[in-house]
């Protein structure tokens, strides 16, 4: 089986986001299913890292992508996944990709990735690589189920999937883009598939003309089909609802597992969970903040976007420094919040610790060197940090949406029962006096050590490793590939 995975962003060529990690565990995982699969992505010359080593592909009968009647030159390079022989190709234009953000508000971000599109449709029939099924991540690769059904007879039997990592992002943008992504007109009526409220649609687009759906969650899937998570596509989500499946994240065990982390202080595992103080110590130190043993450290690693729940959080933190407990606090995005989280962390500095910025390493010590998690999100497709705090011993505390639904077992407290295999905490509703009853409970819970222990254990125990998933991913695949067969 031959897939061409296609994504806007692929660790350790570029990440803002979970999508980043996805693209590259995933292909990784399939290629040990036996599924040929080779991974299409922009090269973002200001991020790209510079020992990775990349080779210029030559010999193309025509570098020249057609946009809007003009011409723009394609360069492809190519290079593997690090650790596996899973090629990746990436496409070149400085004037694209070159800019100072992977994404931008600039006008003409949705052109940005119609060129990205039809230059991966370029490469796959110049090189007569016919895919079985081209996989598409997210709304900067949505247009391609339509160009291979519309535009290129040569993909006819190609299958397409389209997985969606957060229907919140859909590339919408006024309708004089639809020459320049090559959209017939007759598309564009109120309810037709381009239209989006007088405005084009990507993602809507991507929605209507791939073969099979998927969200990195079995909650995510039902969400999304409500007006509360749907954000404005729950009419077409819900047409396409019987092509719809969930299917959760795996996370990368090689990059996430406390035993062999070579990012953290001190390496330790369910039998050894007595060194995860010296990574608490280890990180105290670092973020310069008193070490006080008696006290669990609170960590939260996020994007600061709405998204996360970061207002619930600035709306508790009063209440949460009043606790026996120590914060600390890693973030980009909105600058308000930004603002509000650094005054916070100059007001109460013995006890919270806020960085502002991206700290993959940082990232890594904090979940080594916290007790407790938090993850308050408004939505949560998948969730990625939660499943990483799993394996590190780190209680989540976590708002019962989407992928945090599928992954935290919540203890209760009341019973034995919930103890079996309960490792983190809990909430409903999106309420700032939920979510502060539920962090004093994790906090009062630390104090019962046998309690504790047991709650870190059962999630330390946990597998969400990509070979289960990737089993789901091929299945799904091979349904679509049918489906497409049998039309
Ligand atoms: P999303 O994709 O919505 O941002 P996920 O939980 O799926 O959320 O994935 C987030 C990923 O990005 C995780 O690997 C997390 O550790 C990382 N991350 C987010 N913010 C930061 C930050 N400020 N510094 C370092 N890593 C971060």
């Amino acid at each position: 089986m031959k897939v061409a995975f296609v994504s806007s962003e692929v660790v350790p060529f570029s990440k803002t986001g979970g999508m980043a990690d996805v693209s590259a565990a995933l292909p990784k995982a399939l290629k040990t299913l036996d599924v040929e699969v080779k991974v299409f992505t922009p090269k973002y010359g200001k991020f790209l890292d510079k020992n990775l080593k990349l080779k210029i592909i030559k010999n193309f009968p025509s570098t020249e992508i057609l946009i809007n009647g003009n011409t723009k030159n394609v360069k492809y390079f190519s290079s593997t996944l690090p650790h596996s022989n899973v090629e990746v190709i990436l496409i070149e234009n400085e004037f694209y990709f070159g800019r100072d953000n992977i994404y931008t508000t600039d006008p003409d971000e949705g052109e940005r990735f119609i060129f990205f599109q039809k230059a991966v449709l370029e490469f796959l029939k110049q090189t007569d690589w016919i895919p079985d099924l081209i996989h598409l991540n997210d709304w900067q690769t949505a247009l391609i189920p339509y160009y291979i059904k519309e535009k290129y007879p040569v993909f006819r039997s190609s299958a397409s999937l389209l997985t969606l990592h957060n229907v919140a992002y859909q590339g919408i943008f006024p309708p004089d883009i639809l020459p320049v992504a090559d959209v017939d007109e007759k598309l564009f009526f109120p309810t037709g598939p381009a239209e989006y409220y007088g405005n084009f649609n990507f993602l809507k687009m991507g929605i209507f003309f791939s073969d099979v759906i998927n969200t990195v969650s079995p909650t995510y899937a039902k969400e999304i089909l409500t007006e509360e998570f749907g954000a404005g596509l729950e009419g077409i989500l819900n047409e396409r609802k019987n092509d719809l499946v969930g299917i959760l994240n795996g996370v990368d065990y090689k990059e996430w597992d406390p035993a062999s982390d070579p990012l953290i202080f001190e390496n330790y595992n369910s039998t050894s969970l007595e060194l995860k103080t010296e990574n608490k110590i280890g990180l105290c130190k670092e973020i310069k903040m008193r070490y006080r043993k008696t006290f669990p450290l609170v960590g939260f690693i996020s994007r600061l976007t709405e998204q996360k729940g970061i207002d619930l959080l600035i709306e508790i933190l009063p209440e949460l420094l009043k606790l026996k407990a120590c914060f600390v606090i890693l973030g980009a995005g909105e600058k308000k919040y930004e603002e509000q989280l650094l005054e916070f962390g100059k007001r109460y500095s013995s006890k919270l610790k806020v960085i502002i910025g991206y700290d993959n390493t940082l990232a890594h010590k904090i979940e080594a060197g916290a007790d407790i998690f938090l993850m308050p999100s408004r939505f949560e497709p998948c969730g990625l940090n939660q499943i990483y705090s799993l394996k590190y011993g780190t209680a989540p505390v976590v708002r019962a949406t989407g992928g945090l639904r599928d992954t935290v077992i919540p203890y209760n407290g009341n019973d034995s029962n919930s103890l079996r295999n309960a490792d983190g905490f809990a909430f409903d509703d999106y309420s700032a006096t939920q979510f502060l009853k539920t962090v004093q409970f994790a906090v009062s819970t630390y104090k019962q050590k046998g309690v504790w222990k047991k709650l870190q254990l059962n999630g330390m125990s946990r597998d969400f490793s990509w070979d289960v998933s990737a089993a789901k991913y091929k299945e799904l695949y091979e349904k679509a590939i049918r489906q497409k067969r049998e039309v």
